[in-house]
Order: C-alpha cells, then structure tokens, then sequence
C-alpha cells in the first residue's frame, strides 16, 4: 500500500542562512513535517480499521483530519523544493509573462502575496495556485493547511506563515521572515509546477466563458 513520507531534502538544513536559520528548518522538517506525514499515514490506518468493523459513525472527523496531515504534507513539500540556496532574482519566461497579466507586474505580485501572508490570521499559509478553469494564476490565504482552498487548483509557491516557521530566527517580526524569502525561491522550480499544473483540467465544459 501506497503511503505518505518525509522527502529528503535537496540542500543541507544550514544552507538556507541567513535567511532561514539551520535550527529552524532541522525542527520544522524533522519534527514539524514529520507530524503531518505519520498523521496522514496513522489517519489512513483508522479509516481502513473503522471500515473493517463498519464502525463509521466518526468518519467524517477523521475525514477532517487526514485532509489537515495530507495537505500539511503537501504544503510542505512544495515549500522546501521551491526554495533553494541559489534561488532569488525573478522569474523569467512564461511564468514572468503570467504573473505581469495576473498581478499587473511582478511587484504587485510580491507584495500581494506578502501582505497575505502577514495577514493570516492564527496558522495558515500564503499561497500561489493555477486556477484551471481560466489558466489564471490566483493567490490564496490558507487556514491551517487546508482551508479556503480553491476546489482544483493546484498549488505552485506557498508561504509558510505558521509561527514555527519564522519564531526562532525572528520572534515578532514575521514581515521581515516573508521579505527574506524573496532571496531565496527556486523560480525553476516553481516555473516547472506552472508549465506541468497547465495541462491540468477539471472537464467542466461550459463554466467559463
Ligand atoms: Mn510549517
């Protein structure tokens, strides 16, 4: 059976300073993504075990959960691969192309999805999505992992405004924890997830126009 892990990841814990601090991201991969992924996996496990009694009278609770582990899975997954210690600059091409139809121009875009992140109230995540009805790019505000999505777009750059994120390295201000991050992203990486995310389709005939 197919289950959930912990990706490596592509550069070393302290190769991310000074904008990210190596203590950091040891707990916040090693521990704090870890969580998410045994969650999902041990979720899983007590549908199947619930099914087999046909004791589903709490599905829907544990529906609740797996959707917070597998999206905080998820969420986190993409946020390591989309940071790389060569990263920073701007995007080029066609994503750079996108963005200045969707946001006006690249500035707007940054600061659209900066202020997002700082605004989120509690725990949540900043994110950028291909919206596939319209091929569009969206920016969303995210609760815990997985509330306020956008049903069928997918996710190619998020933020990770949760307190663990940036509490260690800049205790109050998280504003300054969203601006380093511009040094940072991997626009290949993120490039990638919009050409691949293009090809998607919800064959939903007649709902744009
Ligand atoms: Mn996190």
């Amino acid at each position: 059976m197919t289950h959930y892990v912990l990706p490596d990841l592509a550069y070393d814990y302290s190769a991310l300073e000074p904008h990210i601090s190596a203590r950091i991201m040891e707990l916040h991969h090693s521990k704090h993504h870890k969580a998410y992924v045994d969650g999902a996996n041990k979720t899983l496990e007590q549908l199947a075990e619930a099914r087999q009694k046909g004791a589903l009278d709490g599905a829907g609770v544990l529906e609740r959960t797996l959707a917070f582990h597998i999206s905080g899975h998820v969420m986190h997954s993409i946020f390591w691969q989309n940071l790389s210690p060569k990263g920073g600059g701007k995007p080029i091409g066609d994503l750079a192309a996108a963005i200045d139809r969707d946001f006006g121009n690249f500035d707007s875009f940054k600061l659209q999805l900066n202020k997002t992140a700082a605004t989120i109230q509690g725990s949540g995540w900043a994110a950028l999505y291909l919206e596939p009805l319209t091929q569009r790019l969206i920016i969303g505000s995210v609760h815990d992992h997985q509330q306020s999505v956008f049903q069928g777009s997918l996710p190619l750059m998020v933020i990770d405004a949760w307190e663990h994120a940036f509490y260690l390295q800049y205790v109050n201000e998280k504003a300054k924890f969203f601006d380093a991050l511009w040094n940072i992203w991997d626009w290949a990486d993120i490039a990638q997830r919009h050409a691949a995310a293009k090809s998607a389709t919800l064959s939903l005939k007649g709902a744009v126009g």
